[in-house]
């Protein structure tokens, strides 16, 4: 079959050259075209959800920033993603944060920007427990070993690894029951104590665990709360840990996978009965674990 392009072409060769510079000019118009459209120094700042609360994980995200993203909140540095466009950073609300407004200080593309956040007042239920006496008021012993234990964990906070979690966050325990909600006040033999800052989930002994996303073992231990315990570092200063376990099948500086089978769950340490206590840290703030499984960063 004739091939029949040339023919519609109602310019002949001769004249294409006259017309290349035009040509040129205008097509490096049309190249320009996005970067007029949109004017520089006009990013648009967003923090998710609308109304933050002490426990939430927001999300920050920056749209039409020309240039590299930095910004700190509530005194840490935020890890931004860049994914098509957008850039968005992932922000630990501690439990304890008094409600008020809080100043996101932002550098966009060699641009200072700083706008005030609120922090919204929420409230957690409350709930009453009995205990052994022995586990409430503790011996001078118990007493320096778990404060021994707590300055441990607290270490591992400030480390801000490289990201390793990728995609969704997991059920690490998928189908349970919530025993005991995130962020419930405590009040033990009538003793008010710290707000709960995780989920219990309820299930039997010896049910496997499993990893909610990549990272590394960093801790493995048997404390005198938490029982037998293992935290996770998932990078970014994102880290879950996993408490009251009866068995751990992982060691420290082990890499770990979305799903894999890190431990079973037991009733170890200070537990009225087979649990699994899932907390997680994003910089050391104390955050709901439930709401990493709900977080949109790609
Ligand atoms: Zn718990």
């Amino acid at each position: 079959m004739r091939n029949k392009t040339s023919a519609k072409c109602g310019v002949r060769s001769a004249d294409w050259r006259g017309i290349t510079p035009v040509l040129i000019v205008i097509l490096c118009l049309i190249a320009a075209l996005p970067v007029i459209a949109a004017p520089a120094g006009k990013p648009v700042v967003s923090i998710s959800p609308k109304k933050p609360g002490p426990g939430d994980i927001a999300v920050v995200t920056v749209k039409g920033a020309s240039g590299p993203v930095e910004g700190t909140f509530l005194k840490k540095h935020l890890h931004f993603n860049e994914s098509k466009g957008a850039y968005k950073a992932i922000v630990g609300i501690d439990l304890n944060t008094e409600p008020g407004s809080y100043p996101l200080v932002m550098n966009l593309g060699g641009k200072s920007v700083s706008r005030d956040v609120k922090i919204w007042k929420k409230r957690f239920p409350l709930q009453r427990l009995t205990l052994r006496e022995d586990q409430v008021t503790l011996s001078p012993e118990n007493e320096a070993r778990a404060e021994r234990e707590q300055k441990r964990v607290a270490a591992l906070w400030p480390v801000d690894s490289l990201r390793m979690w990728e995609g969704k966050f997991i059920d690490p325990l998928p189908g349970h029951e919530i025993g005991t909600p995130f962020g419930v006040r405590r009040i033990i033999n009538n003793i008010p104590k710290n707000s709960h800052s995780g989920v219990d989930l309820t299930a039997d002994e010896g049910e496997p665990v499993k990893a909610p996303n990549d990272g590394v073992v960093v801790f493995v231990d048997e404390q005198f709360f938490s029982g037998n315990s293992v935290i996770l570092d998932h990078g970014q200063g994102i880290y879950t840990m996993f408490f009251h376990l009866s068995k751990i099948h992982v060691r420290p500086g082990q890499a770990v996978m979305k799903g894999d089978v890190i431990a079973e769950v037991g009733s170890t340490g200070r537990s009225t009965g087979a649990h699994l206590h899932w907390g997680a840290r994003v910089q050391g703030a104390k955050v709901d674990p439930l709401q990493l499984m709900k977080l949109k960063v790609e």
